[in-house]
């Protein structure tokens, strides 16, 4: 398909974040010639699931909040995927996060399909006791969804090993037993991995050694601005960092920050420690607008926050040469147009933000074995399945003559196709 004609098909799928995801399914589709038959089950979630949560607030008060839940796959494996805490938690957010984790597990080679839930509520605004009993209840009403092989969470926004071991208590008290593989990303010392926390900006930063390798071009001489300075974000700027990146620009919601003679790290990462986890008041940096930092003059761009903030109109402005997706979804179907058109390279989410879930797919396997690795072990299988997906990605992008985000689609479709046949139907 010609870039017009993806950006055609792109343009009817813009409304919402799910028919973005079809958007991309439908090129790679086409590209890879997958039958109609195995992507209209791709089209369709398995199983949606919305709950009503009545949580006793501290004032006294009961408070009715909305749980989702959505599992698009179970293909290749128990569905597997985060629990997001925030205001604009909906239908079609999760649904859209799920599919993606589809996508994601098996583009990262892992026996799991895809699935991902959340609870529409602001937890910057409520107790630690409040969101112990809201996650407890949620559990308990999700409780015949989860499970060690049915589905497993994870944390997402919002949520992190503390939500997961509470999650873990109501879901062994609900099933009379001991289920620590339930869920992943709990708290080491409680069936956690080590090496999971900072999973995901690891796999980020694997990612973007690789990519920095097929552009030629050394660490070193490198420049990078990193939007997003929760797990994702800090984790991916302390590694790139470590590996002689020169880290020029750094932001949270809070407050966005420039240093040509590059930001100091270990700092900001000492500052958000000591200042209630934001970066407002940092002082290593001139501070700039947050969509500035998308635009600024770096050689590597890694949004690690929010979804579609790279639009068509901040494509237009970006100077980096190779984007990583750190984020779920940062980077519009039009916008992806253009990016392509500017011959930017993009690692896309589904590979490059998969050293989270791989992790977490290590952790489960020790939960079920009993048996814990050390973080040297961790890291050292972490590195090579990442660099192992973006070589398959790699190769297939070049091999269907397309950009790397639809070469991991078609990566994931393959697989998923494969299931699909293997297993046959009713
Ligand atoms: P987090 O809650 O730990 O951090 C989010 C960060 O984004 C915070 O620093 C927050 O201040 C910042 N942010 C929020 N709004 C912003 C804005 N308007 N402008 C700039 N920064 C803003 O979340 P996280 O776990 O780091 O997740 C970040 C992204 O990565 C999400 O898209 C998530 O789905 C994705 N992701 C996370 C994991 C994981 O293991 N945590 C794995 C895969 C993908």
């Amino acid at each position: 398909m010609t870039t017009k004609a993806a950006a055609a098909k792109a343009e009817n799928h813009e409304s919402s974040m799910f028919e973005a995801v079809l958007a991309r399914l439908d090129v790679a589709a086409k590209i890879y010639g997958l039958s109609d038959e195995v992507a209209n089950i791709l089209r369709n979630p398995e199983k949606q699931v919305k709950v009503s949560v009545p949580v006793m607030m501290d004032n006294g008060k009961v408070q009715v909040f909305e749980g989702f839940r959505t599992v698009h796959s179970t293909i290749l494996g128990p569905s597997k995927g985060g629990i997001r805490y925030a205001m604009d938690v909906c239908d079609d957010e999760v649904k859209a996060l799920s599919a993606w984790m589809t996508f994601k597990c098996a583009v990262a080679n892992l026996p799991y399909g895809g699935a991902k839930g959340g609870i529409k509520c602001d937890p910057r605004k409520m107790s630690v006791g409040e969101l112990e009993r809201l996650t407890k209840a949620y559990t308990v009403a999700m409780a015949d969804v989860f499970g060690p092989t049915k589905d497993i969470p994870a944390p997402d926004m919002g949520t992190s090993g503390r939500e997961m071991a509470w999650l873990v208590d109501a879901y062994n008290k609900v099933h009379r037993g001991n289920f620590p593989a339930v869920t992943t990303g709990k708290p080491v010392g409680m069936g956690g991995s080590l090496g999971r926390d900072a999973a995901t900006g690891r796999g980020v930063m694997v990612a973007t050694l690789a990519a920095l390798r097929k552009m030629d071009l050394s660490p070193k001489n490198v420049t990078c601005a990193v939007q997003g300075f929760g797990n994702v974000g800090s984790h991916a700027a302390r590694l790139l960092h470590e590996q002689g990146i020169m880290i020029c620009a750094i932001g949270d919601h809070t407050a966005t920050f420039w240093n040509e003679k590059g930001i100091d790290v270990n700092a900001a990462l000492r500052y958000v420690k000591d200042n209630g986890g934001v970066l407002k008041g940092f002082t290593g940096g001139t501070e700039i607008k947050n969509t500035e930092l998308l635009t600024s003059n770096v050689d590597v761009l890694v949004p690690a926050a929010l979804q579609n903030v790279i639009t068509e109109e901040i494509a237009h402005e970006i100077k980096a040469k190779l984007i990583v997706e750190g984020a779920n979804g940062p980077t519009t179907p039009e916008a992806d147009v253009i990016l392509n058109d500017k011959k930017i390279i993009v690692v896309p989410d589904i590979l490059a933000n998969g050293g989270g879930v791989t992790v977490s797919y290590f952790e489960w396997v020790q939960n079920n074995y009993g048996y814990y690795w050390t973080e040297e072990e961790v890291n050292a299988k972490h590195d090579a399945s990442m660099g192992s997906a973006f070589m398959h990605v790699w190769n297939f992008s070049q091999k269907y003559n397309t950009t790397m985000r639809i070469g991991a689609y078609i990566t994931a479709l393959k697989k998923v196709e494969f299931g699909i046949q293997a297993k046959g139907n009713y």
